[in-house]
């Protein structure tokens, strides 16, 4: 029944977490020349600053960065350095311009997945810099169609089922995230294959899914996907 295998990007097809916390422990260390970083909990009001933000930014690195900013103003009662905040720019950049590193047998998985579905990429975060890892990645030739979403909850999934014109029944989602890639695909109808990635961001933490469903899976790396679509496409 199924026909349809979407892919989630960062932390499913290229390592990408661990890019935002290399990040956020070079802004700890900036801050530590104006602030106890270890009694000012610089990680949880950052977290503050960015849940907020992303209604006006969005995810990713640029909502991030003015995150940074506005956070580390905060911390320091306005005495952070314009030096310091061109180094908070720069961290940003940084993470933007990261080399994309696939994860070990992600090709090999998508080329498999690819011989018998109609694979899509449904990532969410800022536009141009989802475009730039999707093209130095290599892998955008295996997608038959490429969403970058602002967010992935059920009326988007619901929205690209539309467009696409297939019931959910026909659609299987394979991604790290409990809460973007896995909860609202199993709400719909669909199927859903897990692999969780060693590092989840803070602000997608502490979503659940129904574990039972009979229409999950869950696979310990890139190489034992396919046998986990290929499984719940038999059932
Ligand atoms: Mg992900």
């Amino acid at each position: 029944m199924i026909t349809h295998v979407a892919f989630d990007a960062d932390d499913t097809l290229w390592h990408s977490e661990g890019h935002y916390r290399a990040a956020q422990s070079a802004y700890e260390t900036l801050l530590a020349s104006y602030i106890d970083v270890a009694d000012a909990n610089v990680h949880a009001r950052l977290l503050d600053v960015e849940r907020r933000n992303i209604k006006r930014f969005g995810y990713g690195a640029k909502g991030m960065t003015l995150s940074m900013v506005e956070a580390a103003i905060a911390m320091t009662d306005a005495r952070i350095s314009a030096v310091d905040i061109q180094r908070i720019v720069e961290l940003g950049v940084a993470v933007l311009e990261h080399p994309v590193e696939l994860l070990p047998g992600i090709v090999e998985a998508v080329a498999d997945v690819a011989s018998d579905f109609t694979l899509l990429l449904i990532t969410k975060g800022d536009l141009f810099h989802q475009e730039a890892k999707i093209a130095r990645s290599g892998l955008s030739g295996w997608f038959h169609r490429i969403e970058i979403v602002s967010e992935k909850d059920i009326p988007t999934y619901q929205r690209v089922l539309d467009e696409v014109g297939i019931e959910p029944a026909r659609f299987l989602m394979v991604g790290n995230s409990p809460g973007s890639d896995i909860a609202p695909v199993l709400a719909l109808g669909a199927a859903a294959v897990y692999v969780p990635y060693h590092l989840l961001w803070a602000m997608e933490a502490g979503h659940g899914f129904d574990v039972t469903s009979p229409r999950l899976r869950q696979v310990t790396s890139a190489a034992d996907i396919p046998a986990a679509v290929r499984e719940l496409a038999a059932t």
